[in-house]
């Protein structure tokens, strides 16, 4: 489980912490690196958008990048990753919805074979958002499809498999769909913005 504390105050994350949890989600990247800094014994997942100029913070801070989607912007990434290998998701727009993030269904194995050529970086597994329109459940099994597929083909030496989907209000269809990695926010720490 990821405790999503983009919207979370310090003090919030801190009371978690306390409470045993250590794998965070971030969206933004220098608030990324601001936590990463003060909690270095928490992991911090970038689950947002990421710009390429914003790339040296999730290279050197990061501990997966869930939100790949750019090769680029991955080369850019990999840049800054120095002494270890930096774990990446795929993010899948699993009903190919233009203007939405992830890389189209057609287009995942490709671009994870492009992956695989950019050193520092390795690809463990997929990630989605739920589609904003549509069947929540068809698309979960949709991406669980493809990454069967991909870990059963051609990343079938690779490590991982990961499938990191599901959020507050969808979190039990996606583990019910195979899910290893759900992400939380407001069912933890309250919708409100309060940072
Ligand atoms: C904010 C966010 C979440 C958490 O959403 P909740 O509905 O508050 O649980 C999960 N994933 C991503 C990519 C997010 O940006």
């Amino acid at each position: 489980m990821l405790a999503v504390s983009k919207y979370a105050p310090d003090a919030a994350v801190q009371i978690l912490i306390d409470a045993g949890q250590r794998q965070f989600g971030e969206s933004r990247p220098q608030n990324l690196r601001d936590r990463a800094n003060r909690w270095p014994d928490c992991e911090w997942h970038m689950i947002g958008p990421l710009q390429k100029n914003k790339a040296k913070y999730i290279g050197r801070h990061a501990a997966v990048w869930h939100s790949c989607d750019n090769m680029q912007t991955a080369q850019a990434v990999a840049r800054y990753v120095t002494d270890r290998v930096l774990p990446v998701l795929i993010q899948v727009n699993i009903a190919g919805a233009p203007g939405q993030h992830g890389v189209h269904p057609d287009a995942v194995e490709d671009f994870a074979a492009g992956l695989r050529d950019i050193a520092n970086l390795s690809v463990v597994g997929l990630m989605c958002m739920a589609p904003k329109a549509g069947d929540v459940r068809q698309a979960f099994r949709a991406v669980r499809g493809l990454r069967d597929r991909l870990f059963d083909g051609s990343f079938s030496d690779a490590d991982g498999g990961e499938l990191c989907m599901g959020m507050s209000g969808d979190y039990r269809i996606a583990l019910q769909e195979g899910a290893t990695m759900v992400r939380l926010g407001s069912i933890l720490f309250g919708d409100q913005d309060v940072r």
